[in-house]
Order: structure tokens, then C-alpha cells, then sequence
């Protein structure tokens, strides 16, 4: 997986969140204390208690049935939309400003090692397993336009979901249309230039 490094700014944004996040959590007390006593965390040693959460936390999923998820996430949800209910405009703000810059971050992360590389190839980067440079088949084909697209193109790139209607292409003009069309040997002749 892609590490996203966040500047010291999103980070304390982060941080100061998650304390506003806690201040309404029943055991939010406990887990401010745990957060105060991890301020002085060696590196190495929070990069293998992040792991562990990690690991931890991914095997409970693992084991959850389709109920337990279901219901692990509307609750999630619920605190979450109770959180914004209690927040002040200077929270929100806040808050949007910190995912801007999770965002921004997340992007500029996959482009980081890409930049310019249209115009300086490198035989040795295995473009091919790059998840951020692999396009797809253009499998998506308009509903209203019927234009071809790849995956990721939105829906209104073509024709504006429906929005733009272009003039269907007549027939090009005598001699054009005898010569792109006709088997004869001149016509032939004429499309192999
Ligand atoms: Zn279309």
C-alpha cells in the first residue's frame, strides 16, 4: 500500500480533530491519556504498534458476518453525523480544511514519483504494474451517445450525459464516397496512400 506523507499542519489538523472527536466519546478520557502517553513514541517503535492495530484490527473484520459489518457501520455513521450535528462553524472549517489537505496529499502522492515522466521515460520503473498508469480496456460505452470510455471517465466526459447531441455524419460526396468504398482497383489504389 501507497504511504501518504502529510505535512506537520495536516497532522496537528488531524490531532486536534480526533480531540474534539473524543470529547463526546464515552471513553474518550481513556483514549486522550493513551494519546498523551504516545506524543513521545519513538518512530520505529509506532510504526510497529501502527502495523499491529493494523493486523489486529483487519483480522476482528475478517471474522465479522455480513450483520456485524452492516452494523459496525451505521453506528460509525451515526457518530459520525452526531459529531457534526455538535460541531461549531470553526470545527467544520476545520474539519474541511483537514480533509483538503488529506486530499491534496493523496494526490500529489501518486504523481510524485511521475511527474514529467511523458517527457523522461524510465526503462527501469515497471510502468505496467502501476496501478496509477494502467487505463483499462474502454469498456464503458455511453448510454446516450453510445461513445466508448475508460472506467474511470465520468459520466457526462462525452456528451454531457445526454446534454450535447452531435449531427450524425452523411455520406461524403461523389468522387470521395465511390473511392473509400468501391472495391475497383483505383478505389483500392486510393486508400492504400
Ligand atoms: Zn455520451
Amino acid at each position: 500500500m501507497r504511504k501518504v506523507k502529510f505535512s506537520k499542519t495536516t497532522l496537528k489538523l488531524q490531532k486536534n480533530r480526533r480531540i474534539s472527536i473524543l470529547k463526546s466519546h464515552p471513553k474518550g478520557h481513556k483514549v486522550r491519556e493513551n494519546m498523551r502517553k504516545r506524543e513521545n513514541e519513538a518512530p520505529l517503535k509506532q510504526e510497529s504498534r501502527r502495523e499491529s492495530n493494523r493486523l489486529r484490527i483487519a483480522r476482528l473484520r475478517a471474522l465479522e458476518t455480513v450483520q456485524e459489518q452492516e452494523s459496525r457501520r451505521k453506528s460509525n455513521y451515526l457518530q459520525i453525523m452526531q459529531g457534526r450535528l455538535s460541531e461549531t462553524a470553526e470545527d467544520r472549517e476545520e474539519r474541511l480544511e483537514c480533509h483538503r489537505n488529506v486530499t491534496r496529499s493523496s494526490r500529489i502522492a501518486i504523481w510524485k514519483d511521475k511527474e514529467n515522466a511523458a517527457y523522461s521515460y524510465n526503462p527501469s520503473i515497471d510502468y505496467k504494474s502501476d496501478a496509477s498508469c494502467i487505463l483499462g480496456a474502454m469498456s464503458i460505452t455511453c448510454q446516450f451517445c453510445s461513445a466508448k470510455k475508460f472506467k474511470s471517465e465520468t459520466p457526462g466526459l462525452c456528451c454531457s450525459g445526454g446534454k450535447v447531441h452531435l449531427l450524425v455524419l452523411r455520406d461524403p460526396l461523389e468522387p470521395l464516397h465511390t473511392l473509400l468504398s468501391s472495391e475497383s482497383v483505383c478505389a483500392k489504389c486510393f486508400r492504400r496512400i
